[in-house]
């Protein structure tokens, strides 16, 4: 029996896995969710001896029935490879009392690697199984980690080309060499005269251009989106949570059946939903803690009931969680009405017409598993300092709001359970604002400078990622004025 996936907002139409994979986002507008969260069909004995590729299949299986056991096995083993500079892929290492689950040791060291680096495969599979002919062409907007992990994922896979579009001056300088130093043939990227809002609804409008749509199919291509509303995106993050508690049991740092709490560092909601999806699954979860920045949107949710995305934006030192609309928060609220597709639109029109909503008291009960907490800029900064002085060990300032706000509910409840964070990025990719947070006088040093020093003072190895850029060719240099993305897009591919 298949498993299939419905629309948020669309209680009649289904879709195979692999037909959703390759929409990406539902005609409507809703997102794919399975019509209910598979089980484990392996216990944790048997998972605690597993590897990561074999985590990943007895996870991604139990979702993605309609693709073979041979295709899934293959996209796995092309997704989770040397590209990581460990072979377990996501280690798990105690700092203090607490478990970091680090998902940053892929080929642009945030933890979009994760699913990102397997996405092109699940995609062109998905497309073969589908008899699509065309090239697919992926679009993508950016403000700096999505787009290179989509280039690193994408580049020289058969079938495909992608094309990112960055705000010139609106990313820091490594986000920004790290993606014009990409390699593959198959590759674009180009800076728009602009800010990120200007690309996002730039590359909405080619999405639904059906004119546009006519021309690429004659030549051969059709779009789709590697965005983290795409439920391929979702499904293998769900797997480094089975793994993690697999592997706390397996190093008996916790016993059969123990429950344990969850920390994500949260911006578009798609880490923690997969946290919450694991738990579905059957992993002993107990809360799921919601870490925001000074962004903290979804801390009111959690405490109100009220989403409201009208107030001010912040600029933070954790720049991949600045955002006020969560697109994943969808999925839950979809679930916590009952699978009611209704309900849920018509909250999701109030979101978009006034940017706020409010959940009935009904569906605030069905919350208690998830706990909301935020940092501020001084309290991140705080995090990194006195875990390095206690630890030695140096995280980025994503995770530092994650690690701060699991000590401040470890210390205002009376909950013991452990707790596994998820570890989103590596510190070398914010040096700045890590190396400042231990000491202020790294404030004033060179971005590269600062790198060699955060290298002697962890006593880590700089990430591949790092070195490639420091030498590396640029390959980019296309730039475009905001209106001009259409045009830019058929010189790209040449139609
Ligand atoms: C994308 C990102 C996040 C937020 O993850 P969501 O799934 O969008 O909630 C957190 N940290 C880093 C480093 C990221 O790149």
């Amino acid at each position: 029996m298949n498993l299939l996936y419905k629309s948020t907002r669309n209680a009649g139409r289904t879709a195979t896995a692999s037909e959703a994979i390759l929409k990406g986002l539902a005609e409507d507008g809703g997102l794919f969710v399975p019509e209910y969260i598979p089980k484990l069909d392996v216990t944790m004995d048997e998972l605690k001896g597993m590897t990561y590729q074999e985590t990943a299949y007895a996870v991604m299986k139990q979702f993605l029935t309609d693709f073979t056991e041979e295709e899934l096995k293959d996209c796995i083993a092309k997704a989770y490879d040397s590209k990581f500079d460990t072979e377990v892929i996501a280690p798990l290492v105690k700092v203090g009392d607490v478990y970091h689950l680090e998902l940053f040791h892929g080929a642009t060291i945030a933890f979009k690697d994760m699913a990102l680096s397997i996405l092109p495969h699940l995609l062109t599979t998905a497309a073969r199984k589908n008899h699509v002919k065309n090239d697919i062409v992926i679009l993508t907007a950016t403000s700096g980690d999505t787009g290179k992990a989509a280039l690193a994922g994408f580049a020289d896979v058969p079938g495909t080309k992608i094309i990112v579009f960055y705000p010139k001056g609106g990313v820091s300088r490594v986000q920004e060499l790290q993606m014009v130093t990409q390699k593959g043939d198959n590759t674009a990227v180009v800076a728009i005269h602009g800010n990120f809002d200007n690309a996002q609804s730039g590359v909405k409008a080619l999405f639904e251009d059906k004119e546009l749509e006519k021309e690429l199919d004659a030549q051969g291509y059709q779009f789709s989106s590697a965005n983290s509303i795409n439920i391929g995106r979702l499904v293998p993050q769900v797997v480094y949570y089975v793994y993690a508690y697999a592997k706390l049991l397996e190093n008996e740092e916790i016993t059969s059946e123990e429950q344990i709490n969850v920390t994500v560092p949260t911006g578009n909601f798609g880490n923690i939903l997969a946290a919450y999806y694991a738990k579905q699954m059957g992993v002993p979860i107990a809360k799921l803690i919601c870490a925001s920045n000074e962004n903290k949107v979804l801390f009111d949710f959690f405490r109100t009931g009220v989403y409201d995305r009208n107030r001010e934006f912040v600029l933070t030192s954790s720049p991949s969680m600045d955002i006020l609309i969560s697109s994943n928060l969808e999925r839950l609220i979809y679930t916590i009405a009952g699978q009611d597709a209704e309900k849920n639109a018509d909250l999701m029109r109030q979101l978009n017409e006034k940017g706020s909503y409010e959940i009935t008291e009904d569906m605030k009960k069905k919350l208690d598993d998830f706990e909301g907490g935020f940092a501020t800029e001084e309290e991140t900064a705080e995090a990194i300092r006195t875990t390095y002085a206690h630890t030695g060990y140096v995280m980025d300032t994503h995770t530092a709001v994650a690690s701060y706000v699991c000590a401040q509910y470890r210390k205002n409840s009376d909950d013991g359970k452990k707790c596994l964070i998820a570890s989103t990025a590596s510190p070398y990719k914010f040096a700045r604002s890590v190396m400042s947070a231990i000491d202020k006088k790294y404030a004033e040093w060179d971005e590269m400078d600062l790198i060699d020093e955060l290298k002697s003072i962890s006593n880590t190895e700089i990430p591949r990622a790092i070195e490639e850029i420091r030498n590396a060719e640029i390959r980019h240099n296309r730039e475009c004025d905001a209106d001009r993305m259409k045009d830019t897009v058929k010189e790209i591919l040449g139609v």
